[in-house]
């Protein structure tokens, strides 16, 4: 028995939607069978299916989110596997890829199947664990990263830091390319961070509060790329947040280096004048930037030197949140505010078509790790997310299904909603 699903698995019609298939964009039904889809286009017909209407929506492939944080085992105060997969659901995301920064850290055959276990008994959200590069996260020691594939780990990171030093970064590219994984730079330099809190620049001069430069992002991105050309080996950026930053992966990707990136939707939309206020919602690692940097993110997103957009989704209780700023905790819920941040900046502006948005939240991500994408075709497993492409809503985060209610968008009124997410065939979200 599935606990946490809406639906146990049954047909599916879905009626009259624009479906985004594999073979191109098409106006039709998608039938679903013992969770795979059985037939695309025209009209399906399917006695004792469960219908839902979709004249007007989008049918499109589940999205995929390759970078988030479930907090558990350790932070259950948070979120954890069971509530970050419901609100991953909510979010139209079929499949979640957490980070190792949990207690214990996932640096062992042991947490990695043990956030398996949990996740398979939230229902059918796939939820592929990225285990760290070194024990515990120091920094120093590499984990046994054959062992961690074998058990389902779909890559390594030490997100929440970087790894200081370059040699062990070198050898930790080198080693994970050995077992074909993909190693994910958290781009920080803690020295160069010396208690910077927001971007450094007007802003923070403006409210008082010490600044972070962007070098501490930018040469830890330059360094990491160096080193995945020097080892020829699969690096990948999590949550680059400049124009800088954009501009060296831009060099690396021309010279030839095995490099892709992501950046994720809050670096899309906010800016580092959020901080007025003195929110701690608005407090998030990598900062806020500035609105030109948000501009080339944009810009870099349409070229292709970022690859993919991903959630970060950083969910915190209350009390790490409701202290001054200096003391809050960084990061942003952001599984159910991700889609339509996305829609309204980049879609609902013209600046990108409805198929090149979805290829960065869902195929493209899938590739950069070398996971299944979901696919809208026939015989495939039935992941897929149904968007009302003309909804709007305002952003109430005690609506959310995550623990965390921290976002700086509460209040804030986007574009686009998810109205259905369906994993491995079952409706594993249903809104209104
Ligand atoms: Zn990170």
């Amino acid at each position: 028995m599935m606990k946490g699903t809406i639906n146990p698995v049954s047909n599916i019609l879905i009626k009259g939607g624009r479906v985004l298939a594999s073979g191109g964009t098409t106006e039709g039904d998608v039938l679903i069978a013992g969770g795979r889809i059985e037939a695309i286009g025209g009209e399906q017909r399917a006695d004792g299916a469960d219908v839902i209407q979709a004249a007007g929506l989008w049918v499109v492939p589940g999205l995929v989110d390759i970078h988030c944080h479930l907090r558990e085992p350790g932070f259950e105060h948070k979120e954890d596997i069971a509530s970050g997969v419901a609100a991953a659901a909510k979010g139209g995301f079929t499949t979640v890829c957490c980070m190792a920064n949990t207690n214990p850290v996932n640096d062992n055959a042991v947490v990695t199947e043990f956030i398996k276990r949990r996740a398979e008994e939230a229902g059918p959200v796939r939820v592929l664990p990225v285990a760290a590069v070194t024990k515990g996260l120091m920094g120093e020691e590499l984990t046994e990263m054959g062992e961690l594939r074998e058990v389902g780990a779909v890559a390594v990171s030490d997100d929440g830091k970087s790894v200081r030093n370059a040699q062990r970064m070198r050898l930790a590219l080198s080693y994970a390319k050995c077992f074909g994984l993909v190693v994910i730079s958290h781009p920080e330099d803690e020295d160069l961070v010396d208690g910077g809190l927001m971007n450094e620049g007007y802003w923070s001069t403006a409210l008082g509060l010490p600044g972070t430069t962007r070098a501490a992002e930018e040469t830890i991105i330059a360094r990491d790329c160096m080193l995945a050309a020097l080892e020829n080996a699969r690096l990948h950026v999590a949550h680059v947040s400049t124009a800088g930053g954009a501009e060296i992966i831009r060099q690396a990707k021309r010279a030839g280096a095995p490099v892709t990136c992501e950046t994720a939707p809050h670096y899309l939309y906010a800016t580092d004048e959020w901080a007025q206020g003195y929110d701690a919602n608005t407090k998030v690692n990598p900062p806020l930037r500035t609105v030109g940097d948000r501009d080339a993110l944009i810009e870099a997103l349409k070229d292709g030197t970022i690859d993919c957009i991903a959630t970060d989704h950083a969910p915190h209780h209350l009390d790490d949140k409701n202290v001054e700023y200096a003391l809050a905790a960084s990061g942003i819920s952001g599984f159910e505010t991700a889609f339509s941040i996305c829609w309204t900046v980049l879609v609902k502006s013209g600046r990108f078509t409805p198929e090149q948005l979805f290829d960065k939240l869902s195929l493209s991500p899938a590739r950069v790790l070398g996971i299944d994408a979901p696919a809208l075709e026939v015989g495939s497993r039935a992941d897929i997310t149904i968007i009302d492409p003309e909804a709007e809503w305002t952003v109430d985060p005690s609506k959310f299904l995550s623990r965390g209610k921290n976002t700086p968008f509460a209040g804030r009124t986007l574009s686009g909603e998810v109205k259905r997410t369906i994993a491995g065939g079952v409706v594993v979200y249903r809104g209104e």
